[in-house]
């Protein structure tokens, strides 16, 4: 008797809000998410920890080695270690991003009214404090 095998390679296509959830470089542990201000990568690790999902950190320390390695490679990624959480660590951030709550702010250099998701005044370029 015969016993048919499949062997099914998933590849996982950039997410259309957030093209760094689910790109895939091995088939165990799997990138959740890239970005290259630090403190956001750690933010959604917290996220994802407080759900007990085992999560690491790639290029935590590569920020002072922009110039030998091309930027977006030297961003800090979130990888999850365990492949079978993976699904669910992506829910769990993508539901943290729509949550994103917030008021309009005033920009305090030129006074105009900001978008919340905006982090710069679109009006005069000036960080959001
Ligand atoms: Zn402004």
């Amino acid at each position: 008797m015969i016993e048919k095998q499949f062997v099914v390679f998933l590849s996982y296509l950039p997410h259309p809000i957030f093209p760094f959830i689910g790109s895939s470089e091995y088939s165990i542990m799997k990138m959740l998410y890239s970005n290259e201000n630090m403190f956001l990568v750690n933010n959604v690790k917290n996220i994802i920890e407080s759900n007990d999902i085992s999560t690491f950190i790639k290029n935590e320390f590569a920020q002072g080695a922009i110039g030998e390695v091309s930027a977006i490679d030297s961003w800090p990624e979130l990888w999850v270690h365990d492949d079978t959480d993976f699904e669910q660590a992506v829910e769990i951030l993508e539901r943290s991003q729509k949550n994103i709550k917030g008021e309009d702010w005033a920009c305090k250099n030129c006074s105009e009214t900001n978008d919340p998701s905006f982090e710069i005044c679109w009006n005069c370029q000036k960080v959001h404090t």
